[in-house]
């Protein structure tokens, strides 16, 4: 997949030039002439990177930035500045503003191509995950509201050095803003008991294997997700490609700064706090969307997934596999009678009951507003009548208590069994056996005709 970067500049030569540089590579190129241009762009456009000239006229690169990183809709894209002078407060301002990264001027292919792979390796697993999560606004801003109110809280960091001179200078850098764990030995670090929230790597050292160790940082589970940040002279280049490429996330480049380093640091460790945010709001959000609020049983979308899991399951080893389906029955009386409320609180108790009434293996869904279906995996039909004929007659053997009522209740159940029609067939053949008791009476079990043999 290529990537589509947007460049910005105000001069229309540095356009073409960039345009020609990244088109080679096969990248997909928009181009803006103005910091304007380039948020009208972002919003309206799918873009992967942003390459962002600093000096223009009318809002610079800062302010483009600062707006880009402000608003929940493009706060993901990741923005590389692009500066003139290759000066330390250019690059800190820049990093502060919440670029993810910079280059110098006249911009090189090395560097460029690196930094775009690293980045947008990053912004693909984010839409991934704002795909997965369906709703994007809420999802994404919250754990990044939450990644930046950490942001500045002390960070666990492993430093693996050559030298022990190394380790004091760094020590000296960064030594109180954050707890800073020095090693020369690459298995104390993939191994440490405690996590670590980001690793500093000497390009440098000869006594161990840097880009070894990023690749195997990289593919143990615990250190996966870590922050890698390399540490590199300025003749290491075509090593820092090869960590880039292993999956290091970013580098400085000696003699190092302290400003410089610090914004680095922050960066990354924001980046991991946002993506581990990311993931856990994005499970509560899965959650919400497979429980039902009312009873807390699974919904019905939960279930229609769940099932087919359960189809393949018995059909692979040869098993049987039941559906009950479930209504109750003149549910509108008690409505109609009692109120809504009252209503409500039927139907909490009725999955109270049909949920002690099952076995740890058996699955219980509301899949609408009275109707209820339970997944038996491994019963035989003959099983499945006689749990839900048990189910039926507890139900009208024990009225409910709600308010000051007590409401007797019933409620009719259709009972169908895996066949060669797979998980439609079985659905709609457990539904037309519901259908037939409601048609003979209600306060009944039906047993659905069985389905089609394979083969048949
Ligand atoms: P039948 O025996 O034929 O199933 O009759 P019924 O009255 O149970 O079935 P019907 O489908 O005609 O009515 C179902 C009623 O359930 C209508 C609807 O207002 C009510 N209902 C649906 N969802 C909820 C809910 O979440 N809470 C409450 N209190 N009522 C609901
Ligand atoms: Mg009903
Ligand atoms: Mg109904």
């Amino acid at each position: 997949m290529s990537a589509r970067v947007l460049v910005v500049d105000d001069m229309p030569v540095n356009l073409r030039l960039m345009q020609a540089l990244l088109a080679e590579e096969y990248y997909d190129v928009l181009l803006a002439s103005s910091g304007q241009e380039a948020l009208e762009i972002c919003h309206r456009e799918m873009v992967d990177l942003v390459l962002l000239d600093v000096m223009m006229p009318g809002l610079d690169g800062y302010e483009v930035c600062r707006r880009l990183k402000a608003d929940p809709a493009t706060l993901h894209i990741p923005v590389v500045l692009v500066t003139a002078l290759d000066q330390q407060e250019d690059r800190v301002r820049g990093l502060e503003s919440g670029a993810d990264d910079f280059l110098t001027k006249p911009v090189r292919a090395l560097p460029l191509f690196s930094r775009i792979r690293s980045l947008t390796r990053l912004k693909i697993l984010t839409d991934e995950l704002r795909v997965r999560a369906e709703t994007t606004a809420r999802v994404m801003i919250e754990p990044w509201q939450q990644a930046m109110e950490v942001a500045d809280r002390k960070g666990r960091i492993c430093a693996v050095l050559e030298s022990r001179e190394e380790a004091v200078r760094l020590i000296r850098l960064i030594g109180s803003d954050h707890d800073f764990s020095p090693t020369n030995d690459p298995d104390s670090a993939v191994h440490a008991a405690d996590p670590f929230d980001l690793y500093i790597v000497d390009l440098q050292a000869a006594s161990f294997d840097p880009l070894r160790l990023c690749s195997r940082l990289r593919s143990n589970e615990t250190t996966r997700q870590t922050p890698i940040l390399l540490i590199a002279s300025p003749e290491d280049e075509p090593r820092v490609v090869r960590g880039l490429e292993l999956g290091a996330n970013d580098y400085c480049q000696r003699p190092l700064d302290k400003n410089e380093l610090m914004a680095r640091i922050r960066t990354q460790l924001k980046r991991k706090r946002y993506d581990e945010s990311l993931r856990r709001s994005l499970l509560s959000t899965i959650e919400l969307a497979t429980i039902d609020p009312l009873t807390g049983l699974y919904n019905r979308r939960f279930l229609d997934g769940h099932l087919t899991q359960a189809i393949e399951h018995a059909e692979r080893n040869n098993r049987s596999l039941c559906v009950l389906m479930l209504d109750i029955d003149h549910f509108k009386r008690i409505n109609d009678t009692y109120g809504h409320d009252a209503g409500d609180e039927v139907l909490r108790q009725f999955a109270e009951h049909l949920k002690r009434g099952l076995r740890a293996s058996d699955l219980a869904a509301r899949i609408g507003g009275e109707e209820f279906a339970i997944i038996m995996p491994d019963a035989e039909i003959a099983a499945a009548l006689s749990a839900a004929e048990r189910l039926r007659r507890g139900i009208e053997a024990e009225p409910l208590r709600v308010q000051d009522h007590t409401i007797a209740l019933t409620t009719s159940i259709g009972v169908g069994s895996l066949a060669a029609d797979g998980q439609r067939g079985l659905m709609k053949r457990a539904d037309m056996a519901l259908y037939k008791a409601k048609r003979d009476g209600r306060n009944k079990v039906e047993v659905a005709e069985l389905g089609p043999t394979v083969g048949a």
